[in-house]
């Protein structure tokens, strides 16, 4: 069975010697003293290794039934959900006037990092509930707020996303659920909403739906969509809970993955329901959550990923195949172990020079958002709205390709289940398409992204990877990363003129090329990371850290990406410039 430990000394590098969060002044941030953090994410690590990853397996294996109307998590579950809820984990940096801990979401992040690492599926019953508490916070009215968060953020009642509809995922202008005004101020909501994760489970007395659908007087498209609060069992005045409202399951989908979160096919049969913020800008009120939800996905990516890697290191230190070509490591046994071949290093050096850069990456973003929120701050609102695509497209894509590095890593026993790892490759592979599937966050990127605010962000984005690169000039040390970085931000600006000459009269060209822009970016982003993390460790070196393995495998392992990575995004300019020709070059019936 694989096992996880939470990788605390990475996670406290990046908090406090890349981000150095305890002297920020966003708000909360001087609370997150290294000897507090380091508590928090020990004792989380704890309840993920102890209590989350012993489940993982179960879950894959039993999934998720539907008896009687009601869908049955499975064997375990509900203790572990007690646990969490017990340990305060589903509160972290929930509003403190509803129960919430009000700690910075950075925290949050690093926390849910150790939740999905050890137990992706598990996680997803809070997670979904955590982006219901976020837009009730933000988009509620008090008394809603009162009556709905301080259960919400307990998970005494847990929280659903109804967004995607049978004919519908992508292009919601398209969704048909009806919501019809009733004279007492609610709704009557009809209509069938489909993969719904966490949509009937037995983990939790009530589940709040938030659910998009369509009242009259909104116009076509996305612009007519509102948002409303449907709960299975209604809510009176007091609190109590009151009659079931007309909400079913129609089905428990059969995946490829995550087996142990529930996806149900969710009937509304003119279900009461509650307009939740403005009548007819419930997308609006979902964007808002976008940031964080899609952040969280990214997360997910490789948060999965770092427990399939971890497994995959084991593997290699212990399975004995073939000698070194340099020399027997190995002259007690009957072979060397696998780590000592170069390809394998390739794929393990792959993995670990992604994950830590995805964690700095993702966690950079979370203090974003932070700072977004904290300070009103609307240059670090416009950076992450820019990063949003990328970190959850970027990292998602990454993050599957290294989960099956680490399968592979385990030969035909990487594909065979008893393992677990094919578990790792499994789950991981709905993130890229979920919360928006990749090829539309490369669009939102090229399409809306770039161009948001005049340009202003990704302009400012370039300023700051050029004042990094210029804070290094003289600095020996640094230049494989900086020489690595200003080519890359060189070619990611050239993409982007390319673009911008060519898209207006060939949208297909940008088009075209917006996935290629969307990794190349990526890169772009996690050469940054790496940038700043080898000057953090130089800076502990030269310092007289006592850690200097840690310190030294960090900039080797900063220098494997930027000497192996980072030119892929060579490639993919020579592609984006390529323009749209190659690809439309065939009429539909020629496929
Ligand atoms: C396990 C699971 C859990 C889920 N959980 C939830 C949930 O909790 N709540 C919820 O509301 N939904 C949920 N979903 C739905 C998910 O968000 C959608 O499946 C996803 O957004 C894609 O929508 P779709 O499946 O209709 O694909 P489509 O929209 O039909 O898209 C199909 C493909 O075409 C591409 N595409 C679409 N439009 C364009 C375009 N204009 N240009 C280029 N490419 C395009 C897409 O990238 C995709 O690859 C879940 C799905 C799964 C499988």
């Amino acid at each position: 069975m694989p096992s996880y430990t939470a990788n605390i000394r990475d996670m406290q590098f990046v908090l406090h010697e890349l981000l150095h969060v305890s002297s920020s002044e966003v708000p909360g941030y001087a609370d997150l003293e290294r000897d507090f953090t380091e508590a928090v994410l020990d004792a989380a690590g704890k309840v993920s290794s102890e209590v989350l990853a012993p489940l993982n397996p179960v879950g894959d294996h039993e999934g998720c039934r539907l008896e009687n109307g009601v869908v049955r998590t499975p064997k375990g579950f509900d203790e572990a959900f007690a646990a969490m809820k017990e340990g305060g984990w589903t509160a972290l940096d929930c509003n403190p006037d509803y129960g919430g801990q009000g700690m910075p979401y950075v925290l949050n992040c690093a926390v849910g990092e150790m939740f999905v690492s050890s137990n992706m599926a598990f996680n997803m019953y809070q997670g979904l509930t955590h982006g219901a508490v976020s837009a009730i916070d933000a988009h509620g009215t008090e008394a809603q707020k009162a009556l709905y968060l301080p259960k919400m953020i307990a998970c005494d009642w847990t929280g659903t996303m109804n967004l995607t509809e049978p004919h519908c995922g992508t292009d919601l202008g398209l969704l048909r659920t009806k919501a019809e005004p009733q004279e007492d101020g609610s709704y009557k909501i009809t209509g069938t909403k489909i993969f719904i994760s966490a949509g009937d489970h037995d983990l939790a007395e009530n589940i709040i739906h938030l659910v998009l659908a369509k009242a009259p007087g909104g116009g076509e498209g996305t612009k007519g969509i509102s948002l409303f609060i449907v709960p299975k069992v209604l809510v009176n005045a007091d609190g109590t809970l009151g009659a079931r409202n007309a909400v079913s399951v129609g089905k428990v989908e059969h995946k490829m993955g995550i087996h142990g979160s529930a996806t149900c096919v969710m009937n509304y049969d003119g279900a009461t329901g509650y307009l939740l913020g403005d009548l007819h800008k419930g997308m609006r009120a979902m964007f808002t959550m976008m940031n964080e939800a899609r952040l969280g996905v990214g997360l997910q990516g490789y948060a999965v990923a770092e427990a399939a890697y971890q497994n995959a290191v084991a593997y290699a230190k212990d399975r004995l195949q073939g000698r070194a070509v340099t020399g027997v490591e190995n002259p007690g046994g009957a072979a060397d172990p696998l780590i000592v071949h170069p390809d394998i290093r390739r794929a393990l050096m792959d993995q670990k020079s992604f994950l830590e850069g995805a964690r700095a990456f993702t966690f950079w973003g979370a203090s974003l958002i932070d700072r977004a929120h904290g300070l009103s701050d609307h240059d670090a609102e416009g950076l992450i709205s820019l990063m949003t695509p990328v970190i959850k497209g970027f990292l998602t894509d990454k993050g599957f390709e290294a989960c099956v590095l680490a399968q592979q890593i385990y030969g035909g026993h990487g594909y065979i289940e008893e393992q677990g790892m094919s578990q790792f490759t499994r789950d991981a592979r709905i993130t890229m398409i979920y919360e928006g599937a990749n090829g539309v966050q490369a669009l939102d990127l090229v399409g809306r992204k770039l161009a948001q605010d005049g340009g202003k962000h990704v302009m400012a984005f370039f300023e700051m990877v050029k004042a990094e690169c210029k804070a290094h000039e003289g600095d020996d040390r640094m230049k494989p990363f900086t020489e690595a970085l200003k080519a890359a931000s060189k070619q990611l600006q050239t993409a982007g003129m390319y673009f911008m000459q060519n898209g207006m009269k060939t949208p297909n060209a940008a088009l075209s090329g917006s996935y290629d822009f969307m990794h190349l970016m990526g890169h772009v982003c996690l050469g940054l990371m790496w940038t700043r993390m080898a000057k953090a460790a130089y800076a502990a070196l030269d310092g007289g850290a006592s850690d200097t393995g840690f310190y030294e495998a960090k900039i080797a392992t900063g220098r494997y990406y930027m000497a192996r990575q980072m030119p892929a995004c060579a490639m993919h300019l020579a592609r984006i410039e390529s323009g749209a020709e190659p690809v439309m070059a065939l009429a539909a019936d020629q496929f």
